[in-house]
């Protein structure tokens, strides 16, 4: 039975890219070797990772002054690494989820970390929106999509201020003004490719201002020099990163996309509204995320929960567990995800709701 893979991370990525990575783990660019087992430093891989970086410059439109880099260490080692980079006196954190909480941890090893706002009253089930932000930051630091919680600020904030965004689970689902950001990083294993390589995507500008000593492998520099070379690459993950964004480039690009991903998302929670069973755990459409939804039985039908697990589950959907802070189901819609599976989820709601 085919199966429909609501995963939040590792998650559902392209035919393309799966098909594309399983052939050059076989025989990687007509070298007879597997993609594994080859130089980095050799001819074809230097031209996937160039290539790489263009295209994700193309498709973000990054503007000159800003460099592309793939790193190691995860999403998580950028929480460390951007504070080390960027932190000079004081920087403004947006408190949105246990990531976001995360982020703003490793921060206060380097300055003074300002939490400008927080949702963590409601469990993390909106974003704040009105708050005070001091002018003389170095930074504030914002999680775009919440994975979590299914919340996502889907625009680029105007606050009179540079931002620093860890966009792992929404990069690429929608056009970005790349020029609002200092800094944006982005773990690898939603939108791009499997785990193991983060996207970076910094400003020139924004570097060399810190007084204290970095670390080579934490200092962006470092890697901006030696063109993400400086230490071996994940290179299968660069190379299944490289399918993925001409798989989005041959669909039509960020635009195209993020009009779908919008048609998707509104399929489910539709349903999610007008069903009598299930109740949508964020309200507020604005901070509804187009990536990871999430919902919960409405309280009265709340030990119908496993019997709705077990009809979904009996259709093929796959991972829509939800996080165990949360409870009950989220649906992760990244860019790979077809309409077709969302539809299935959908029906089983709908036949769920016809039996009882
Ligand atoms: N930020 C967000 C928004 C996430 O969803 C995750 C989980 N993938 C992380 C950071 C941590 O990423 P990693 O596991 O790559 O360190």
């Amino acid at each position: 039975m085919k199966k429909h893979n609501f995963s939040a991370g590792p998650s559902i990525l392209p035919e393309f890219t799966i098909k594309n990575t399983a052939e050059a783990v076989t025989n990687f660019a007509g070298t007879g070797l597997s993609v594994m087992e080859v130089s980095h430093r050799s001819k074809e891989f230097v031209a996937v990772m160039d290539e790489a970086i263009s295209t994700v410059k193309e498709l973000l439109h990054v503007p000159a002054g800003y460099h592309v880099l793939f790193l190691g260490g995860g999403a998580s080692t950028q929480f460390c690494m951007a504070p080390y980079n960027l932190l000079k006196t004081k920087a403004g954190y947006l408190n949105t989820g246990a990531w976001a909480a995360k982020a703003q941890k490793e921060a206060k090893l380097f300055g003074e970390v300002i939490e400008i706002a927080s949702s963590k009253d409601k469990n993390y089930n909106y974003i704040p929106k009105k708050f005070d932000v001091p002018s003389d930051l170095d930074y504030l630091h914002l999680t775009t999509n919440n994975t979590i919680y299914g919340t996502e600020t889907k625009t680029d904030l105007d606050l009179g201020v540079r931002l620093v965004a860890d966009m792992s689970s929404d990069i690429f689902s929608r056009p970005v003004d790349i020029s609002k950001y200092n800094l944006i990083y982005a773990g690898a294993q939603k939108n791009l490719a499997p785990a193991g390589v983060t996207l970076v995507i910094v400003k020139e500008e924004a570097l060399g201002k810190m007084d204290r000593a970095i670390p080579s492998m934490l200092d962006y520099r470092t890697h901006i020099a030696a063109a993400s070379m400086y230490n071996t690459p994940p290179v299968l993950p660069v190379y299944a990163a490289l399918q993925t964004l001409n798989w989005l480039k041959n669909n039509g690009g960020i635009s195209t996309i993020n009009k779908k991903n919008i048609e998707k998302a509104a399929v489910l929670y539709d349903e999610i509204d007008s069903n009598k069973f299930f109740k949508a755990t964020v309200e507020d459409p604005e901070d509804r995320s187009i990536m990871n939804i999430c919902f919960v039985m409405q309280d009265e039908y709340a030990d119908l929960e496993g019997e709705f697990m077990q009809l979904a589950t009996s259709k093929g959907c796959v991972g829509i567990k939800g996080h165990r802070s949360v409870g009950g189901f989220r649906a992760s819609t990244y860019n790979a995800m077809p309409k077709e599976s969302i539809e299935v989820l959908v029906a089983a709601m709908q036949e769920f709701a016809a039996k009882h």
